[in-house]
């Protein structure tokens, strides 16, 4: 079934995955929407110039975000570093040669404990490579005002409100009394909402910064938006200077993640919701009355208009666990990418927001297959989940071999 010569996957030896993962840097993020491709193949080969091209994204950016100024990066983590080193440094062009091992006293950056997630990178470590000290504020799963506001000092630059899956999602202090606590004490607020389809709300609730990926909901090409207060969008990209450089985007970022802003805006967003809801009942029905199989469509964990269906597996009467059922979807000719953060509970996800015409259905079949050949096992196929940890592991330190 790899007969597809067209594909430009088949021409560098790639196999041809389905991604019913979600936007997912390793499998490479999103399908960019044709307004953004056309953007970035109409720039490739043109010179401009670059502070003008960013200005136009500034005035895109704030049209679209509601917001003062905001410019292109290389990745929603660069602009975590970018934006909190110049809260750092302000618009200080030496100061700012001078990150990261001298950022001078001023330099605290508060994060509540349950927002120290990984993103594919610790975020504490997006502060470090700022010269921003950690400063962890409460507990994994509960933080209280007290809390917060003893930890605001004249040593502190920021404060960083991560919204995503992967943050603790109770016992935190919400938006908007983060933000008063934090401007009380005259400190900025920059929130990662890198997933975040919200492109007004966090401003709107009282962020002072905005950062969002380009290559994620939107569909443009790799890159990280910054939005926000005119001084401290400054302050973070006069950083390209400094330690930004090596976060650089080029002319294709900023013009595909203009035109996927653009294209956001007239979007049709409920044809969208549509084909995903048909992909979900799809599976449901597909999944329906297998034994030991369980289907649930579940919202969106921080309010994304988009649902997937969890699918949890009984070994005994499925005959597979969730990560071998994941592990056989995951490999053959058309191999299907499951999600599966919370795996071990003996549950994945079925995301269906990145798949393409007939994609949904290839993915039925597999799972249908898989299961199918399950049942017919005499035994139960079950592979310690330790196992899986320590090979994937033992994997990432062959690569290139
Ligand atoms: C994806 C993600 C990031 C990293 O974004 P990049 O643009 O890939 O650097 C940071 N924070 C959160 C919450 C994310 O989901």
């Amino acid at each position: 079934m790899n007969d597809a010569p067209d594909d430009i996957r088949t021409r560098l030896g790639l196999r041809r995955i389905i991604n019913a993962s979600g936007t997912m840097t390793f499998l490479g993020a999103s399908i960019v929407v044709p307004e953004a491709v056309a953007a970035v193949t109409a720039i490739l080969t043109e010179f401009v110039e670059i502070d003008d091209l960013q200005r136009r994204a500034s005035t895109v950016i704030a049209r679209l975000c509601g917001a003062e100024a905001g410019f292109v990066t290389a990745s929603c983590a660069a602009g975590i570093s970018m934006t909190l080193a110049g809260a750092i440094t302000g618009d200080d062009l030496a100061a700012i040669e001078r990150l990261p091992d001298q950022p001078g006293p001023r330099n605290e950056v508060v994060i509540m404990a349950g927002h120290m997630v990984s993103y594919g990178a610790p975020v504490e470590q997006a502060i470090r490579l700022a010269g921003g000290r950690v400063v962890p504020v409460g507990q994994a799963t509960a933080v209280r005002p007290h809390q917060l506001a003893g930890a605001l000092n004249e040593r502190t630059a920021a404060a960083l409100y991560v919204v995503s899956h992967h943050t603790v999602q109770y016992g935190m202090l919400p938006l908007a009394e983060f933000a008063a606590l934090c401007h009380r004490a005259g400190v900025p607020v920059i929130v990662d909402a890198a997933s975040e389809y919200d492109l007004r709300g966090f401003l709107a609730a009282g962020a002072d910064i905005v950062l969002y990926s380009s290559h994620k909901f939107l569909g443009g090409p790799t890159g990280g938006i910054v939005a926000g207060r005119k001084d401290l969008v400054r302050a973070a990209y006069l950083q390209n200077s400094g330690i930004g450089r090596g976060m650089k985007v080029g002319k294709e970022g900023m013009a595909g993640t203009i035109a996927a802003l653009e294209a956001w805006e007239t979007r049709d967003h409920a044809g969208i919701r549509a084909r995903e809801d048909a992909a979900l009942d799809l599976w449901a029905n597909t999944l329906a009355g297998r034994p030991g199989v369980t289907a649930i469509r579940e919202a969106d964990p921080t309010n994304n208009p988009l649902d997937r269906l969890r699918v949890a597996l009984a070994p005994e009467q499925a005959h597979i666990t969730a990560w071998d059922f994941a592990a056989r979807l995951a490999s053959g000719d058309r191999p299907v990418i499951v999600r599966d953060h919370e795996i071990e509970h003996g549950y994945f996800y079925l995301d269906p927001c990145n798949l393409h015409p007939g994609e949904a259905e290839i993915v039925a079949n597999r799972m249908a297959g898989e299961l199918d050949s399950a049942q017919a096992s005499n035994t139960i196929i079950a592979t310690p989940f330790a196992d899986r940890a320590l090979r994937a592991a033992a994997r990432r330190k062959t690569w290139p071999d």
